[in-house]
């Protein structure tokens, strides 16, 4: 990988803070996005003296650092910077999960209060959001805890939780999301997001939550991974305006 592909990388998951913090994902400075560019070493979102919050990330907030912390290449750390307490949460699904690029972590409130309410994501939607119904159907498992997850062996029991699905809540704090990209695992955060506010909403009016049909479900188009979220990604970028 040359200088220049990490430094587009760096702007990649810059962006990607933007859109969780503009869609209230990321409220706050806190939250993180890391992509693996090797077998040991990844791109994330670290802190530096003039933290501003997860708006206002820009490349130079996003650092090469080793899967235990440590600076990836000289000067990664230097000016300042921290990686996150939450390190081992990206690095031991990285680890587990061959098939992950892309580490999205999150506090949507929505998302803690679905679940400290006793609902599941489910499928209550279709066309509505047709990538996050796939997922919904697929289950969204919950990590049962609400620990920071500073050492390898909660990173472990989060990446327990996860097994092979794109997404796990993690109960009292948030979610984690993964992906092929930074695009993917950002915008399945986004999906499960919009179930989890959905579902408050129907159980906040006096409705119950059912999925969608297995007729309607199985009706649903493949979009094609890269065509929706080449479209979709254009517009989260765009709405940052
Ligand atoms: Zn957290």
């Amino acid at each position: 990988m040359t200088p220049g592909d990490l430094d587009e990388l760096r702007a990649l998951v810059a962006e990607g803070c933007r859109v969780l913090s503009a869609r209230d994902l990321a409220p706050g400075i806190l939250g993180h996005i890391s992509f693996r560019v090797d077998d040991s070493r990844m791109l994330i979102r670290c802190r530096g003296p003039r933290e501003r919050g997860l708006a206002h990330t820009t490349a130079d907030d996003i650092r090469l650092v080793g899967f235990t912390g440590e600076p990836g290449a000289a000067g990664e750390l230097d000016g300042g910077y921290t990686v996150p307490y939450e390190l081992p949460l990206h690095s031991r699904i990285l680890l587990r999960r061959p098939d992950v690029t892309s580490v999205v972590h999150a506090h949507p409130r929505n998302v803690v209060v679905a679940d400290l309410a006793g609902l599941s994501i489910m499928p209550i939607v279709g066309a509505y959001d047709i990538p996050g119904a796939v997922l919904a159907h697929g289950g969204v498992p919950v990590f049962p805890r609400s620990a920071l997850i500073h050492n390898p062996d909660l990173g472990d029991d989060v990446a327990d939780s996860l097994g092979d699905r794109p997404v796990v809540l993690m109960r009292g704090h948030g979610l984690t999301s993964t992906g092929t990209s930074v695009q993917e695992a950002v915008l399945r955060a986004i999906s499960v997001d919009v179930i989890a506010s959905l579902s408050v909403s129907i159980v906040s009016t006096g409705g119950t939550l059912k999925p969608i049909g297995a007729e309607d479900l199985a009706d649903l188009p493949n979009l094609g991974a890269g065509l929706n979220v080449g479209a979709a990604w254009r517009h989260e970028v765009a709405r940052l305006d």
